[in-house]
């Protein structure tokens, strides 16, 4: 299971899929992707279980509005078969966000049970699709997609990486990290995610690891990282040593 995050001014699906194909080796039954159309600034989803080849057939199909911030998943299931409506990207109730998430929540029927007593619908067996909807009550309350995602993750208990974006908020990836690996690839006007470097070692040798219990927010130009209460951290970078 792998997990890849852009923005920047490259096309984001090429760098998605790219990076996706770099993290394969850690093995995955379903991929998707979201991405955030420049023209119309609609947020696009497409995702298909099986291989690689499968999401880049659909994607020759049905072609996305490209532009520049998306998300990228890998997934190995463990809440609901291994199906194109149980792969990643979740949405938010809103259309509009997406989530994508590695490892398992633990306490998701409890967060379920609150939101179904609500009037949520849910489309997927997974327990990410409770986070893309508590996320999407979040944001709603809060008009602001960092806010919204701490409140969120501040609620979750297992181990996570997860990524989201939000098409009101389009040169904007957030991210957090519990017990799951998250690293941040150093551009210039450009910044990735991913699980592991090789997601983005092709465009930059320069890294930074999130720490356990944090949440970063990249856009093109900045990076910053804070503690799942909204204290800033101190991160430093390294140098990937990289034969390719
Ligand atoms: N628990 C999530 C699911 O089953 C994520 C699995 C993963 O790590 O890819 O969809």
């Amino acid at each position: 299971c792998g997990i890849v995050g852009y923005v920047g001014d490259k096309k984001s699906i090429e760098v998605l899929v790219g990076g996706l194909r770099r993290l394969e080796y850690r093995g995955y039954d379903s991929a998707g992707i979201a991405v955030i159309d420049d023209e119309t600034g609609a947020l696009g989803v497409s995702k298909k279980s099986g291989k690689l080849v499968k999401l880049t057939d659909e994607l020759a199909a049905h072609p996305l509005g490209d532009g520049s911030a998306g998300i990228g998943h890998t997934r190995w299931a463990t809440h609901g078969g291994p199906t194109d409506v149980n792969a990643h990207p979740h949405l938010g109730d809103d259309g509009k966000l997406a989530l994508i998430h590695n490892g398992i929540i633990e306490n998701f029927s409890e967060l379920k049970n609150e939101l179904l007593a609500e009037g949520y619908g849910f489309a997927s067996e997974t327990d990410t699709e409770v986070a893309a909807a508590l996320l999407g009550r979040e944001y709603r309350a809060t008009g602001d997609l960092r806010t919204a995602f701490q409140n969120v993750v501040s609620r979750l208990d297992g181990a996570f990486t997860l990524l989201a974006l939000h098409s009101e908020e389009p040169g904007l990836v957030v991210g957090a990290r519990r017990n799951s690996p998250l690293v941040i690839g150093i551009g210039e006007g450009e910044n990735f995610l991913g699980s592991d470097v090789a997601a983005f070692v092709q465009y930059t040798r320069t890294a930074m690891a999130v720490g356990q219990d944090q949440i970063v927010a990249i856009t093109p130009d900045s990076v910053t990282v804070t503690d799942f209460a909204g204290a800033p951290v101190e991160v430093e970078t390294f140098e990937v040593e990289w034969d390719s």
